[in-house]
């Protein structure tokens, strides 16, 4: 067992003796490297496999160089609100540590009628990263043994263990497997033999997401500021949302936009070319700027970033599921992520949570 350490994420080198752990976790989404912590903090050995380079997920942070200067930019979620009272604890935990800040309490709203502040009534407080949201996996992921550029390909329960391989060839060996990533992708690998449940099989068959086309936007220092920091854009055929990405950073910065294109529009270009793309880009800015105001068709620097798989349509209102695999002695397997408990980084943490103590029970025979 391990104790609670400080472990850097760590990209395997090649081999195939597998490497083992009490639990694996599948995915360093919020919802992953919650639950990989309530674990690690029982006692367990965990370890986390996450496909891409850096931490997060969708709560995902861009390094962008531009004249000299790194500027980070969320590209994935924008700000996050507490409403429940565990979640609530953690971010005025995280506010002492001062690695989250209240951004704003007024979005704007564009719609038919034009541009306005939001209904004053409502008061909430949007929770941003002074240097990005993937501050929070950092921290989250401080204790935990992570490894990055590990997509898990294949599942397979043994006797006593699961067996995973990743893409670059590693193989893993755990007593129990919990898995955070989107339904859609979790579906095939569970497919390929594994004898599940028809309910648990039914649920993720029915977890649909909407996609985003994610536009990062940097301009002259010369714009002036505007009164805004985030609009919500109504009944708008492509956008979604606007942000002011630049207003959430402590240095004064020249203004960063993010954009966030609607589901409908953002589905067109699932399959786009990278040159498709960046013409897709230059079209939300360009219709941004006739709606709004037209210094946003004139980036200094544009980038685009397509979310497959964003925003959950509907989640199953079960914070976690899980089952255990009848034909290997009853291995426990939990899922969790934004699609159980609602689609915002607060669902996917209680999600995270709630897999974790479910685990918890079942491997203490509960
Ligand atoms: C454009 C956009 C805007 C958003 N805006 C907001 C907002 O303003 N406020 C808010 O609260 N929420 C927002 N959200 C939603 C929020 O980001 C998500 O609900 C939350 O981050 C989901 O966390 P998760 O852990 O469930 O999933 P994810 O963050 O998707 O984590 C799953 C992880 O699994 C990894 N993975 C996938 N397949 C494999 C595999 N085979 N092997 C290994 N690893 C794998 C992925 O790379 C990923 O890191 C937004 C999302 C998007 C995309």
């Amino acid at each position: 067992m391990l104790g609670e350490e400080t472990q850097a994420a760590v990209t395997p080198s090649e081999g195939t003796s597998p490497k083992c752990a009490d639990v694996i976790v599948i995915g360093a989404g919020v919802a992953g490297l919650v639950c990989a912590r309530q674990l690690l903090r029982a006692g367990l050995q965990v370890l986390v496999l996450e496909k891409s380079a850096g931490l997060g997920g969708r709560m995902a942070t861009r390094r962008v160089e531009h004249a000299g200067q790194t500027v980070p930019v969320d590209h994935g979620a924008q700000y996050l609100t507490a409403d429940s009272d565990g979640f609530h604890r953690w971010v005025k935990e995280l506010l002492g540590l001062g690695l989250l800040t209240e951004w704003t309490r007024s979005l704007y709203v564009l719609d038919r009628e034009g541009l306005r502040p939001e209904d004053p009534n409502d008061e909430k407080p949007r929770y941003v990263c002074p240097q990005g949201m993937t501050t929070l996996a950092k921290h989250l992921a401080a204790p935990l043994s992570v490894h990055t550029q590990a997509r898990v390909v294949s599942l397979k329960p043994l006797v006593t263990a699961w067996q995973l391989k990743a893409e670059n060839g590693q193989c893993y060996e755990a007593a129990a497997l919990v898995a955070t990533i989107p339904a859609p992708q979790l579906l095939p690998l569970l497919r390929e033999g594994i004898p599940l449940a028809d309910n648990l099989l039914s649920l993720l068959g029915s977890a649909q997401y909407q996609p985003c086309l994610a536009v990062l936007a940097g301009y002259s220092e010369n714009i002036p500021p505007p009164p805004w920091k985030g609009i919500k854009c109504l009944e708008d055929p492509m956008l979604a949302w606007l942000g002011l990405d630049s207003s959430k950073r402590l240095q004064p910065l020249s203004p960063v936009v993010v954009l966030h294109g609607g589901a409908e529009w953002s589905s067109l270009y699932l399959e786009a070319s990278p040159p498709e793309l960046e013409k897709a880009g230059r079209e939300l800015l360009a219709h941004a700027a006739q709606r709004l105001d037209p210094w946003l068709a004139s980036p200094q620097w544009m980038q685009v970033h397509r979310w497959r798989y964003a925003l959950p349509l509907e989640t199953t209102g079960l914070a976690s599921l899980s089952t255990r695999i009848p034909a290997a002695e009853g291995l426990p397997l939990v899922c969790a992520g934004d699609w159980c408990a609602g689609g915002r980084i607060e669902g996917a943490w209680l999600s995270g949570h709630d897999a974790a103590k479910t685990l918890l029970e079942m491997l203490s025979g509960k």
